[in-house]
């Protein structure tokens, strides 16, 4: 019977180390993509900044042919690198600056998460 308890006991401990664990990544991979998210619209506001345009609208465009970027090639750092820094549609190049701003806003963002007591 006590060995069955402890068997059981410590069961528990690893299944709620296990279980910390996977939340503590989770947390980590969503302030990531919340912070690049925010880097990539810092990047939008870095470009249109004094052009009159509008930061949400209209849509990110490629800086080459000006077609409207999809949504799944814009996800922060992963589009730009699935795409190779070029255009899915002309080829044009996307500035390093786009990818660079999320990874560092991203990194900022999950180090802030780092440094409060809850994680
Ligand atoms: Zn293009």
């Amino acid at each position: 019977m006590t060995t069955w308890f402890l068997m059981l006991a410590v069961s528990f401990r690893t299944t709620d180390r296990v279980l910390t664990s996977v939340i503590w990544w989770c947390v980590v991979i969503w302030l990531g993509l919340v912070g690049g998210a925010v880097g990539s619209f810092l990047t939008v506001v870095w470009d249109r900044l004094g052009t009159g345009e509008g930061f949400v609208l209209p849509r990110s465009r490629c800086p080459e042919c000006d077609r409207p970027i999809r949504w799944y090639h814009n996800v922060p750092v992963l589009g730009w690198l699935l795409l190779g820094g070029r255009c899915y549609d002309c080829g044009g190049r996307i500035p390093v600056k786009h990818p660079l701003t999320e990874a560092l806003v991203g990194l900022i963002f999950i180090l802030i998460g780092l440094m409060t007591p809850w994680l």
